[in-house]
């Protein structure tokens, strides 16, 4: 693995068919299944570290965002990872940037309503790494639910020449979604930040077991839901609106703020007429890398 802080860098290290990740670093399981992915689909692994500050709000956390480059450049590489890139500001912003991407209502609701300006900062710098590098693939967690309605529509949008390919949520073994945010969880927080994947997790049995309304899928993820609760939709999983019934593929996600930190996971529905196949993501059956961190 190299690790280069160029786009032309990473051009130049590009052979054959070429598949990019891109992370804000602090790599736990989840972005290392989207790497693996990448490696079983590609020639070469592109992965990319930055900590975008545009997608963070004045009063959000990017002054503590969790950074380690030792630890990540170890990780990637025993992900499979070909090219880090890992840019300085300068590479990806030499001046502020004046051209912006709209994105209309895809924004109107969930994170985008509780984070104005987020995916639009999130909109611009995933466009400048699909023009800076164009790879064939580029891969996305479900995790990020929002963002990924956000990310496939853009590439429609601008005719970008990418496929996007989304990948289940990574969870620990009890089943939390696995966020580079969770090393801020102490110990009640962890065990109140458990209700939100079971919360999840019961709807998802209920919708296993034939509940198509929104309103009482999103019922059951509140009953115990604990910690400040921002929301609990069900959305269609391309537009990300809000849905009354499970009758198009969609998500069921929540936001809910634990101690200090903030959370959010989801559920993914993909819909074919009666029958829905459900995406709980995938548990770790060992501690995650976050743990040692
Ligand atoms: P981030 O570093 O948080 O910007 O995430 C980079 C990429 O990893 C995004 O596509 C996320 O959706 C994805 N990701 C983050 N956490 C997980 C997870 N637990 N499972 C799967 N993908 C994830």
């Amino acid at each position: 693995m190299i690790v280069v802080e160029t786009f032309a860098e990473v051009r130049a290290a590009i052979g054959g068919r070429s598949g990019l990740v891109p992370t804000m670093g602090y790599l736990h399981e989840g972005h290392l299944s989207l790497m693996e992915r990448a490696r079983s689909q590609v020639d070469t692994v592109v992965a990319s570290i930055f900590v975008n500050p545009l997608q963070f709000g004045p009063d959000e956390d990017l002054g503590r965002y969790p950074r380690d480059l030792d630890r990540d450049e170890e990780l990637a590489a025993g992900a499979g990872v070909d090219v880090l890139f890992v840019p300085d500001g300068a590479e990806m912003y030499s001046e502020a940037a004046k051209t912006s991407i709209g994105l209309a209502d895809l924004t109107a609701h969930f994170e985008g309503a509780r984070r104005p300006g987020h995916f639009e900062g999130v909109a611009l710098v995933v466009t400048k790494l699909l023009a800076g590098i164009q790879p064939d693939r580029a891969y996305f967690g479900r995790k990020d639910a929002q963002q990924l309605a956000v990310v496939r529509r853009l590439v429609v949008d601008l005719s970008l020449p990418v496929e996007i390919v989304p990948v289940s949520t990574v969870r620990d073994h009890d089943g939390l979604a696995l966020s580079s945010r969770n090393q801020f969880l102490s110990g009640e927080d962890r065990v109140q930040a458990l209700s939100l994947s079971q919360g999840l997790l019961a709807a998802a049995d209920a919708v296993e077991a034939g509940e198509r309304s929104g309103h009482k899928l999103e019922a059951i993820v509140l009953e115990d839901l604990a910690g400040r609760v921002e929301y609990v939709a069900l959305a269609d999983a391309s537009t990300a609106q809000p849905l009354e019934g499970l009758t198009t593929d969609a998500f069921l996600a929540v936001a809910a703020v634990v101690g200090e930190t903030r959370l959010i996971d989801n559920i993914a529905f993909s819909v074919d007429g009666d029958r829905v196949v459900v995406d709980r993501g995938v548990r770790l059956d060992r501690p995650s890398v976050l743990e040692s961190a």
